[in-house]
C-alpha cells in the first residue's frame, strides 16, 4: 500500500500512539519446523513474541504483510525496556544510540534501509519511507535523520537512564591501553547484541521481511551491522520465501545470510536445511580469533526463515535458542534447530 506523504505521517504517528504493550504469551513447542503448514504465518526472533500476534491479526484482517510486520516490530522499537532496539537501545562507544533497519516488500519487489539513524525510535518505518518515497534503497546518518524529519517523524532522546548506566559501567572498565581486538574474548566481554527480525507470508503467498536494531552495544561510532544490509539482515523473494538474522552482524554480512537462505530454499531445501547451510557457511568464513581451538564460534548468531508455502524454521549456532511464531494455532515460542550442543560453547 502506498500512501501520500501526508497520510503516511498521520498513519505512522497514530500507529505509534496506539500501540499497546501487552504481556508476552508463549506456548512452547518441541518441533523446529512447520506448525500449521498453511499460510498466513508470521515468524520472528524470540523478542518478537508480542509482535507476531499483532502482525498476524493484521494479516488475517487483509492488511499488507509489510505494514503488519512493521507494526509488529514497532512494539519493541517503542518499548524503553528493550535495550536492543529503538528507544532504550544500548548506545555506541560515545553513548549515542545509533539505529539500523531494513525491509523488503515481496509483492512489489521493493526494499528500504537506514543506518546510523539517531533520535528516531522507529527506523523500520524510516526504512519503509525511504522505500516508498525515494528512488533509493539506503540512507545513512545525519542525512537519513534529515529525510525522516522531512517525512514528519519526530525526534526524541533514545538513551534511557538504564542504558546510560550500562554504558557508564562499560566505560568505567576501559583503560588507556585498551584496543578493540587485544583481549581474549572480544565478543562477550565488550559487546552485547540484540535485534528483532520478523517475516510473514499471507494466504495469497505474499511475503515481507523487516529487521531493526540498535546494533552491537558500545560499537565504534558509525559502525553499521547486518540489519540494514539487504541480503544479510533480511531478504525476501516473493516467489520463494523470506529470511532474517539476529546476533553478531559481522559474521552474517560475510555470507549474505538472509539472501543465501532464500537461495537455498530456491534450490528446494526446507527452511531448516537452508538455515543450517547458512550457519555452516558462517562458521567456515569465521576468522580464527573468533573460533575456539575446536573451531567453535565465540559468538551467537540466529537465523529465521519462512517459505511461500508457510513452512518455517529458526536455526542457531548453539542449542538453546527459540524463535516466535504466530499462525492459526496462535503465538508461541518454538525451539530453534542448531549446529552445536550448548556444552560445546567455549567458556573462556
Ligand atoms: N545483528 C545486529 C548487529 O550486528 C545485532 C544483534 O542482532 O544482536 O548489529
Amino acid at each position: 500500500m502506498t500512501l501520500s506523504r501526508r497520510d503516511f505521517v498521520a498513519t505512522s504517528s497514530s500507529l505509534a500512539a496506539g500501540l499497546a504493550i501487552s504481556p508476552s504469551v508463549a506456548f512452547p513447542r518441541a518441533s523446529t519446523t512447520g506448525g500449521a503448514a498453511a499460510p498466513p504465518v508470521v515468524i520472528a526472533s524470540a523478542n518478537g513474541i508480542r509482535g507476531v500476534k499483532v502482525a498476524y491479526d493484521q494479516i488475517v484482517r487483509g492488511e499488507d504483510t509489510l505494514d503488519a510486520i512493521i507494526a509488529g516490530v514497532n512494539i519493541q522499537e517503542l518499548d524503553p525496556e528493550d535495550q536492543s532496539v529503538g528507544l532504550g537501545g544500548l548506545p555506541n562507544a560515545d553513548g549515542v544510540v545509533q539505529l539500523d533497519a531494513s525491509c523488503m516488500h515481496g509483492p512489489t519487489r521493493r526494499a528500504g534501509s537506514v543506518a546510523c539513524l539517531e533520535d528516531i525510535a522507529t527506523p523500520s518505518l524510516v526504512a519503509k519511507a525511504i522505500m516508498d518515497y525515494t528512488d533509493h534503497i539506503m540512507l545513512v546518518g545525519s542525512d537519513a535523520r534529515k529525510f525522516a524529519l522531512a517525512m514528519g517523524f519526530k525526534t526524541q532522546n533514545l538513551l534511557t537512564e538504564k542504558s546510560r548506566q550500562d554504558w557508564l559501567r562499560w566505560k568505567s572498565k576501559l583503560n588507556a591501553n585498551d584496543a578493540w581486538l587485544d583481549h581474549d574474548d572480544p565478543v562477550r566481554i565488550k559487546f552485547t547484541t540484540g535485534t528483532i527480525n520478523m517475516n510473514a507470508v499471507n494466504a495469497a503467498g505474499d511475503l515481507s521481511s523487516v529487521t531493526t536494531t540498535s546494533g552491537m552495544s558500545w560499537k565504534v561510532p558509525g559502525r553499521v551491522g547486518d540489519s540494514p544490509i539487504i541480503g544479510a539482515g533480511q531478504y525476501c523473494d516473493n516467489t520463494i520465501g523470506a529470511a532474517g538474522s539476529t546476533g553478531r552482524g559481522e559474521a552474517n554480512i560475510k555470507v549474505c545470510g538472509a539472501f543465501l537462505a532464500v537461495e537455498q530454499m530456491r534450490l528446494g531445501k526446507t527452511p531448516e536445511q537452508a538455515l543450517l547451510h547458512v550457519v555452516e557457511r558462517v562458521i567456515a568464513m569465521t576468522e580464527k580469533r573468533l573460533l575456539s581451538d575446536r573451531g567453535r564460534p565465540l559468538f551467537d548468531l540466529d537465523f529465521y526463515a519462512v517459505r511461500k508455502d508457510g513452512t518455517f524454521a529458526g536455526v542457531s549456532c548453539y542449542e538453546g535458542s527459540q524463535f516466535a511464531v504466530c499462525d492459526a494455532a496462535g503465538p508461541r515460542l518454538v525451539t530453534s534447530a542448531y549446529l552445536y550442543r550448548r556444552s560445546e560453547r567455549p567458556t573462556r
